[in-house]
């Protein structure tokens, strides 16, 4: 069986749903995953954030225009009078229950629940129209299965369980569809897997059912070799480790989310990346092996800022690292790239909102220098170091550029650089031209 999510944009109108509808039905058993329609996560947020301030009135108008969108695309979705009048009633009973949120104080388990309304939506209409077009599908709740534990890590022993007993309630059926993104939690109570978290339910999901492949259907053909925004000509990579796929999400590759990876490299289930607009591309195969020596792409990551300790307690110390590390970690700040001298170490971190903190904190152990607006740089591919000539090639291709800091052999699969973000553009075309062209 394999497992299919379709993102925002893919169910975003009635004709994008029904060539969903199309791709899908091919007499092939499986699970659809599928994203609330696009923008409508983000209408629910802004619904929520109007109840937090106790704005009622600039909730409902913000609720009642999504309502309307919604009566808009199911004129266009449906055919048959009663189908299309199932699918008002729907419509209608989701947005009562959403309205209903406004009397009375809003809390965050609300939010949970109101956020959860955009993928409970898609789903139900969506599995109206295979009805009405008769396809044999069924609609798996994804709120009886997904579950996060108390470290909102997913439960992966409790939805391999209970996704296996939903599925024998309703044997036998061609097509089974489910939400994305929402799950419950530890206490039971309506939870999700964070924004963007479809890709990762299909992952789970993927996992949970040890699935033949799993398949995120975006907009784009594939992982490009580097970033189509700043450069001409890219190309979608064909095939990826599970460790380059991984590099390439966090460090800016959009088009799956960073935590996506991980059920599907422990369960070695192969992902793939394909096209809704253009479905015959061959898109992107994320497996567990890459091809071997070869750089496949390039990505970049914006706003990061880089800080630097100098110390000559450094010289010849231990600990020094330790303690270092022990003040970002009382800031809840992650490090991304460190390198390190005998008398220095230089760290970047993508969430500055603690900075002033840490680097009054840092002054104790040294001198600290700060460089905003800068960029991470990510080579990725397979390079280990005995492959020789690799990593000067890509050194080579900076040549122009100037370098803050550089990144190797913290893995196999990376090689990052630290550059101003004016440089970027001029960065990443120079890597394409000298390791793609
Ligand atoms: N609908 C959710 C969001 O917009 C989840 C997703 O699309 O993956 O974040
Ligand atoms: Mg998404």
């Amino acid at each position: 069986m394999k497992v299919l999510k379709f993102g925002g944009t893919s169910v975003g109108s009635a004709a994008r749903m029904k060539e969903v509808a199309k791709l899908i039905c091919d007499g092939e058993q499986k699970i659809v995953v599928l994203s609330a329609m696009s923008g409508t996560t983000n209408s629910l947020v802004e619904f929520s954030d109007y109840l937090y301030k106790n704005n009622i009135t600039g909730g409902i108008e913000r609720i009642n225009v999504l309502e309307q969108k919604y009566y808009d695309v199911i004129e266009e979705l449906y055919t048959i009078p009663a189908y299309n009048f199932e699918a008002k009633t729907i419509i209608k009973s989701h947005f009562d229950y959403l309205r209903s949120f406004s009397k009375a104080v809003f809390t965050l388990f609300d939010e949970k629940a109101v956020l959860a309304e955009g993928e409970l939506l898609s789903t139900a209409l969506f599995h109206l129209y295979l009805q009405e077009i008769g396809e044999d599908s069924a609609l798996l709740p994804a709120l009886e299965f997904m579950r996060i534990d108390k470290n909102s890590e997913p439960d992966t022993n409790y939805i391999a369980e209970n996704i296996a007993k939903q599925l024998a309630l309703i044997p036998d059926k061609k097509i089974y569809i489910t939400q994305g993104f929402i799950s419950r939690n530890f206490y039971g109570e309506i939870d999700n897997l964070q924004r963007g978290g479809s890709d990762y339910t299909a992952s789970l999901i993927g996992a949970a059912v040890v699935a033949d492949e799993i398949q995120i259907w975006t907009d784009i053909d594939g992982m490009h070799n580097n970033d189509p925004r700043f450069v001409e000509g890219t190309k979608p990579v064909p095939v990826l480790h599970f460790e380059e796929a991984a590099e390439l999400a966090y460090f800016g590759a959009k088009i799956l989310h960073p935590t996506c990876i991980l059920p599907a490299k422990l369960a070695n289930i192969s992902v793939r990346l394909l096209n809704t607009m253009e479905p015959s591309a061959p898109g992107t195969l994320i497996t567990t092996k890459g091809k071997n020596g070869k750089i496949e792409a390039v990505a970049a990551k914006d706003g990061i800022t880089a800080i630097k300790i100098k110390s000559g307690r450094m010289l010849l110390a231990h600990g020094f690292l330790r303690k270092v590390f022990e003040i970002f970690e009382s800031y809840q700040t992650p490090i991304d790239m460190i390198t390190t001298s005998e008398v220095g170490v230089s760290v970047s971190i993508d969430n500055a909102k603690r900075l002033d903190e840490i680097v009054n904190d840092l002054k104790k152990f040294g001198t600290v220098l700060v460089d905003k607006d800068m960029v991470i740089v990510c080579v990725v591919g397979d390079m280990p170091y005995e492959n020789v000539g690799l990593q000067a090639q890509v050194v080579n291709a900076l040549s122009e550029i100037p370098v803050r800091m550089i990144s190797y052999g913290g893995s196999n699969y990376n090689i990052s650089f630290l550059i101003k973000s004016e440089d970027k553009k001029r960065a990443l075309n120079a890597l394409s031209q000298a390791l793609f062209n």
